[in-house]
């Protein structure tokens, strides 16, 4: 391993922000160039995947910089299902015998932890604000374009590593500077919304807090996973179109009598539903392949 070697990170997501740690401690420069301002200092877009669950993959992944512990402060274990009949009955499946869970954190929060990580490595450093418009495959140089100054920025990086999410840039150039690059994009049917079950008068929780909750409805389901604040994050998995969908669950009258109709224990819980219905965006849920992914040792 070379130390010289220097790193081009694009996107400071989950990915990007994680793997900056794994590659600073082997001894590599880092810069990773994000999009968006720094999350750390404006507040978050509410209504996109506010929560998530992390498995034992997910833990893997942070304890392998020694970080899984600085993360778990900010998790709340799940140690089984409730899951949410149409009767308004609910019944309870555990993960494990041995008190396996599952974890919930916030993905705004897990992200900005995993940034002051990186950030407090010597080798790494993190820009924001920078868009990655173009790549050159042959030469490994990345223009970045700063959204607050409009002024482009051009960088020579040894390795470059894309992990700029679903509608990467750094793939769309791998695709269009070769020839057989196979890519594959397709949309599922359904799409999700996300809505709130608020915290109780004293920030209690105010359904069972150490479970994932879910109302399985067959072509469709609603979950819930508990926020550190009292509150649980529900997420509407729901056809985008069709008789039933979101397509056609329009008026304030129609969103409440389905709801009434499929999640009756839901509803009282849910003071905002109308409110987050009609605020809240309806996301598409994108499938993406491609190969390969892996150029000449310098591009990823
Ligand atoms: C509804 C939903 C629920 C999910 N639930 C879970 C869950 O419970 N558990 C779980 O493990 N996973 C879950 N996932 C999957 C998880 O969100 C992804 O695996 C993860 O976000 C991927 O991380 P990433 O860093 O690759 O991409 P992202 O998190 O998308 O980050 C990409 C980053 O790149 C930046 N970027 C984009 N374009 C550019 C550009 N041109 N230049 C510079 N920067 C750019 C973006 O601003 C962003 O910060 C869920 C996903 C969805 C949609």
């Amino acid at each position: 391993m070379s130390t010289q070697k220097n790193i081009t990170v694009v996107g400071a997501g989950l990915v990007g922000s994680l793997v900056s740690i794994y590659l600073a401690k082997r001894g590599y420069k880092v810069d990773v160039y994000e999009r968006r301002g720094d999350m750390r200092k404006a507040n978050m877009i509410a209504g996109r995947s506010i929560n998530l669950a992390l498995s034992d993959r997910g833990w893997r992944g942070l304890e392998g910089v020694g970080i899984a512990d600085e993360i778990k402060k900010i998790a709340i274990p799940m140690y089984g299902r409730a899951i949410h009949m149409k009767d308004g009955s609910s019944t309870y499946q555990a993960y494990g015998k041995d008190n396996q869970a599952i974890y919930s954190v916030s993905r705004g929060g897990i992200n900005m932890r995993l940034m002051d990580l990186a950030e407090q490595q010597p080798n790494v450093t993190l820009h924001f604000e920078e868009r990655c418009d173009k790549l050159d495959r042959k030469t490994n140089e990345l223009s970045f374009f700063n959204t607050s100054t409009n002024k482009t920025t051009d960088v020579k990086s040894d390795i470059v590593l894309g992990s700029d999410g679903a509608f990467s840039a750094v793939r769309t150039q791998m695709q269009f500077q070769s020839d057989r690059f196979d890519y594959q994009q397709f949309y599922i049917d359904a799409g999700y919304k996300e809505l709130v079950i608020p915290a109780g008068p004293n920030g209690e929780h105010l359904i069972e807090k150490n479970c994932l909750h879910i109302w399985p409805r067959g072509s469709f389901m609603m979950i819930a996973l508990p926020n550190m604040d009292g509150s649980f994050t529900c997420t509407l998995f729901f056809q985008m179109e069709g008789k039933v969908s979101f397509d056609t669950i329009k008026t304030k009258e129609e969103v409440m009598a389905f709801f009434k109709q499929e999640f009756p224990d839901a509803v009282p819980l849910m003071p905002t539903l109308i409110e987050d219905w009609m605020t809240n965006p309806t996301s598409s849920l994108v499938t993406v392949k491609c190969k390969p992914w892996v150029w000449d040792e310098k591009l990823l």
